[in-house]
């Protein structure tokens, strides 16, 4: 196992278990703790492989509706997203509707990105498992801007 900080980490293989509840491993690096020690990237080739990389890094992870607290699988996100269209459109702006619309799209579009990179910055479970899997390529700082 690699444990320098620059380039890709893989970390041990995971049992089913440890896929949807991770132990905390007290030798994973800090990145996964603190996302301000580091730039943590995911890098793909190509869109299909993206979002197999996303599903992976998602498994087991859950989001509930803030309406009725019904649980949904994280990943992908169009169960949740038209749940919460269709079952609570009474108590949602345009704007809102708005923006959960493209959540239900098949295709990985910029939206879905954007839910995903929200919740990978503050969720260790998933920053874990993203080490874990082999998919993070951690560069050394704490602040970028991609144009
Ligand atoms: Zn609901």
């Amino acid at each position: 196992m690699r444990r320098n900080f620059t380039g890709i980490e893989s970390g041990p293989k995971m049992s089913d278990a440890e896929k949807s509840s991770p132990v905390v491993d007290a030798s994973e690096p800090s990145w996964i703790r603190d996302p301000s020690v580091a730039n943590v990237q995911l890098n793909a080739g190509a869109t299909e492989e993206m979002e197999m990389i996303i599903a992976a890094i998602c498994q087991g992870e859950e989001i509930y509706c803030e309406n009725c607290g019904q649980k949904f699988a994280f990943w992908p996100p169009v169960l949740w997203a038209d749940h919460s269209i269709v079952a609570h459109s009474d108590v949602q702006t345009i704007l809102a509707r708005t923006n959960l619309s493209p959540l239900c799209a098949e295709e990985l579009n910029q939206a879905k990105q954007l839910y995903f990179s929200a919740a990978f910055g503050v969720r260790a479970t998933m920053r874990r498992r993203a080490w874990q899997l082999g998919y993070a390529v951690v560069k050394p700082g704490n602040i970028s801007i991609v144009q």
